[in-house]
C-alpha cells in the first residue's frame, strides 16, 4: 500500500473510534486546545511527504522538546560528560515522579523524563552562551524554517503550577546535580517546553533522526553515533511509563508531549508526526498511538 493510501485509511478509521483520553488540564493554557483537532504528516528521507488534517496548525510540543534539548548537548559535550550526571535506563514512572531520584542520589533514569531534561538544561546554561536562543536556532536549520515560537501564554500558565518541576530542580540541587539557580533552570526548560511547531515542521526537524545526523543539505548537525543514541533513548524512555506499550504497538523510536503531539522517526526511512489533544492515562495522545499504530502495521515500516 502506497503512503498516501495508508494514509486515507487512517483518515477514515480515527473518524470511528471513540475517544476516551483527557485534554491535559494540569497546565491550565494547555486546557484550551480543540480536543477534536488532528493532523499527521509522513516525510520519506527522499523528500516526498503525505499528510492529513490540522497538518499545518502550530500545537505545543511540550516534552518532544527534551530530544531537541539532548540534540543540543550532543553538539557541545561528549557523552560521558552528559551521561555521568543523567542515565541511560527507562524509568517505568511518571514523567513527573520524584521517587527514583532520592534512592538514586539524584541522578535521574534518563534525559527525557522532566528530572533529566532539567539536569540537561543545566549542562546547556554552562555550556551555551543563549541556550534559549541556540535551540530556536538549531530547529529551524533542522526543519529548515524561519520561526519557531514559544508560546507566552503556555509559558506563563506553566510557570505558576510548575511546583513540582521546582521540586525535582531543589531536589536533585540538594545531591549537587543541579548547579544553576532554581528559577534559571525552570525558566529554560519551561520555554523550551512552550516551544510550538506544527506536525509538519516538526516531521522536517525529526528528519535528522532519520538522517543519521544529517540535516536535509547534507551538513552533519550531530554525529551518526549520537543519533542512534537519541534514538535509542526514544525508544526506550520516549513514552512515560509507556514506552514498552509505544515498542510493542508501533516499533518506532519517538517522543510524545502533553500537548497531544508524538513524533517518530523509522532510520534512514522517514519520519512521521501526529497531533491529537487527548491523552491516555499514562499521559500519551490517545488517537495518535492508534494512528501510528495502524500506519506501521498497514506500511510495514517498523524497526521490529
Ligand atoms: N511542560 C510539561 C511538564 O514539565 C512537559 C510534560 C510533558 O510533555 O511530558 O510538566
Amino acid at each position: 500500500m502506497e503512503y498516501a493510501d495508508i494514509l486515507k485509511t487512517i483518515e477514515q478509521e480515527i473518524k470511528q473510534q471513540k475517544l476516551t483520553g483527557k485534554v491535559a488540564n494540569y497546565i491550565p493554557e494547555l486546557a484550551k486546545v480543540d480536543p477534536n483537532a488532528f493532523g499527521m504528516h509522513v516525510l520519506c528521507n527522499d523528500g516526498s511527504h503525505f499528510g492529513f488534517g490540522e497538518q499545518h496548525t502550530p500545537f505545543s510540543i511540550q516534552s518532544i522538546s527534551k530530544v531537541f534539548m539532548l540534540t543540543l548537548a550532543f553538539k557541545y559535550l561528549e557523552e560521558q560528560e552528559i551521561f555521568k550526571r543523567v542515565g541511560v535506563e527507562p524509568s517505568g514512572d511518571p514523567f513527573n515522579s520524584l521517587i527514583q531520584l532520592e534512592q538514586e542520589k539524584g541522578i535521574p533514569r534518563n534525559p527525557f523524563i522532566n528530572a533529566g531534561a532539567l539536569v540537561i538544561c543545566d549542562i546547556l546554561l554552562e555550556v551555551c552562551g543563549n541556550p534559549q536562543a541556540e535551540l530556536v536556532k538549531m530547529i529551524q536549520r533542522m526543519a529548515d524554517i524561519d520561526k519557531v515560537p514559544i508560546n507566552q501564554d503556555v509559558f506563563d500558565s506553566e510557570m505558576k503550577c510548575s511546583q513540582r518541576n521546582q521540586a525535582l530542580i531543589n531536589f536533585m540541587k540538594s545531591f549537587g546535580n543541579i548547579k544553576h539557580e532554581i528559577n534559571e533552570v525552570l525558566t529554560l526548560y519551561t520555554h523550551f517546553c512552550a516551544i510550538e511547531l506544527t506536525c509538519a515542521e516538526l516531521a522536517g526537524s525529526f528528519t535528522v533522526y532519520a538522517k543519521n545526523g544529517k540535516l536535509s543539505d547534507g551538513t552533519q548537525l550531530i554525529t551518526a553515533s549520537q543519533t542512534k543514541r537519541i534514538n535509542a533513548l526514544m525508544q526506550t524512555c520516549g513514552f512515560y511509563d509507556e514506552a514498552g506499550e509505544f515498542s510493542y504497538r508501533i516499533g518506532l523510536p519517538g517522543k510524545s508531549g502533553v500537548g497531544g503531539g508524538i513524533a517518530a522517526v523509522h532510520p534512514n526511512e522517514l519520519s512521521v508526526t501526529v497531533w491529537s489533544p487527548p491523552l491516555n492515562k499514562k499521559g500519551n495522545s490517545e488517537l495518535g498511538m492508534y494512528a501510528l499504530e495502524r500506519f506501521t502495521t498497514l506500511s510495514g515500516v517498523s524497526v521490529f
